[in-house]
């Protein structure tokens, strides 16, 4: 016999960039709402904080964007190829596009985290339970009835949802408790995340994408004059990446790319990079966002756009609060939901595998066999219009688009 029931509208499973990106877009729609989160700690800070043109304007229309930039979000404003001696082979500014938005923005993930957690507060009938573990669930007829939690006091609660959000992640319990089947491809090439002090100006804030012989580096503008790096790297060279000092490191960054010249690079992760993607997002009154959805190599910086996308898009397709107690209503809103956009995703998602084979591809010929196919985007200015188009996560303004993030 639990200690408490809570009844809820919507609960969340997972409190990271999803589940708290969704509490904060629903908290003035008036729907009480249950955040059951496992971890007590900070979201991982080396994980997505580059957030979209199209997202920011979500962030906008859910009142979030003030609170960022409060929060010391900086712009960023362009995306520049290069080789690995500097020499400039596609250069995408976004600040010319009419946008309502021309500019990524750069926050730390924990920061995101954190912000949306705080605006989801806003709501009076918004509780985060922290830490517990969403993963034992009563489910009839399809339908999840109730989740069973441990409250971090002890004591049981059970939690009494009329639709449910996995939020939890890229090994989400959700996914696999409740049957969701997944496709899956590993990729060889793990990446090795480092941060060091920026030793270059840039006023633009660019990312660097750095193509040589020796491999592709991204080097990524953080907040407060620090520039992420991440760079593919054979899993057997982890062993000399955690027993390396400041001077291999140095050593190694200035032979594969000598155009970043002397930095002080410290490591902050190594990340196995693995796709899953589900079949489908609903089932019942249950539906996947973010990583628990699709999981997707990060080189790109797509993950938690994409997860940002999907709850936007799910807020539209969500019965009223006053309609969210039938049952019909809700798997009617759901179903609706997938089969609108799904698809849409699919294909961001098939662009994205692609550019990761490119990267997980160490082969030094086929990185140089990318140049020239950048090079002809910049001689061409419609294409290289489109090119920096896409980057920003609207759709195309035309069709024939090439490949592009
Ligand atoms: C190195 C790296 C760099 C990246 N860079 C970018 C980028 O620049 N741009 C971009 O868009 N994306 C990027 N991504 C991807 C992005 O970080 C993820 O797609 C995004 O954070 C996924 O958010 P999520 O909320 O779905 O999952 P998560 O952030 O993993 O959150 C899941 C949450 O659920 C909790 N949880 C797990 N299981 C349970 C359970 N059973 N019960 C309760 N809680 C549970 C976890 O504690 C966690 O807090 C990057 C990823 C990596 C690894």
């Amino acid at each position: 016999m639990a200690d408490r029931t809570i009844d809820c509208d919507i609960l969340i499973v997972g409190g990271g960039i999803g589940g708290s990106g969704l509490a904060a877009g629903l908290r003035h729609r008036g729907y009480s709402i249950v955040v059951v989160e496992a971890s007590k700690d900070p979201l991982d800070t080396a994980r997505g904080d580059h957030i979209q043109p199209v997202v920011v304007e979500i962030l906008d229309r859910w009142g979030c964007l003030k609170t960022f930039m409060d929060r010391g979000a900086e712009k960023r404003f362009g995306t520049r190829y290069m080789t690995a001696t500097g020499d400039l082979i596609l250069d995408c500014p976004l600040q010319d596009l009419p946008l309502p938005h021309p500019y990524y923005l750069v926050f730390h993930h924990e920061m995101i985290g954190q912000a949306f957690m705080d605006l989801a507060h806003e709501n009076k009938n918004f509780t985060l339970i922290r830490p517990a573990w969403g993963r034992d669930f009563d489910v009839a007829d399809g339908v999840v009835t109730a989740l069973h939690v441990k409250l971090p006091d002890g004591g049981d609660a059970v939690i009494r949802p009329k639709l449910v959000v996995g939020a939890d992640g890229r090994s989400s319990q959700v996914r696999k408790l409740l049957g969701f089947a997944t496709e899956d491809y590993e990729y060889q090439s793990p990446l090795v995340m480092l941060t060091a002090p920026r030793n270059m100006p840039d006023p633009r804030n660019n990312i660097g994408a750095f193509l040589g012989a020796k491999g592709m580096t991204f080097r990524i503008p953080r907040m407060n004059n620090q520039w992420k790096f991440s760079i593919p790297i054979d899993q057997a060279d982890i062993p000399w990446w955690k027993a390396s000092t400041m001077d291999d490191r140095r050593a190694f960054m200035k032979e594969r790319t000598p155009a970043l010249g002397d930095l002080e690079i410290s490591i902050i992760g190594y990340y196995p990079c693995k796709l899953a993607n589900c079949t489908q997002w609903v089932r019942g009154n249950v539906v996947l966002i973010g990583d628990a959805a699709n999981s997707l190599h990060p080189a790109h910086g797509q993950g938690m756009n994409i997860a940002l996308r999907n709850c936007a898009a799910l807020i539209g397709f969500l019965p009223a609060p006053d309609k969210i107690k039938d049952v019909a209503a809700v798997r009617a809103a759901l179903a609706r939901f997938e089969s609108v956009q799904k698809p849409i995703m699919t294909r961001v998602l098939d662009g994205n595998h692609q550019r990761a084979l490119e990267m997980d591809n160490r082969d030094p010929q086929a990185i140089m066999n990318v140049i020239p196919f950048y090079a002809g985007i910049q001689a061409d200015p419609a294409k290289r219009h489109l090119f920096t188009w896409l980057t920003t996560g609207y759709p195309p303004p035309q069709p024939g688009a090439p490949k592009a993030t």
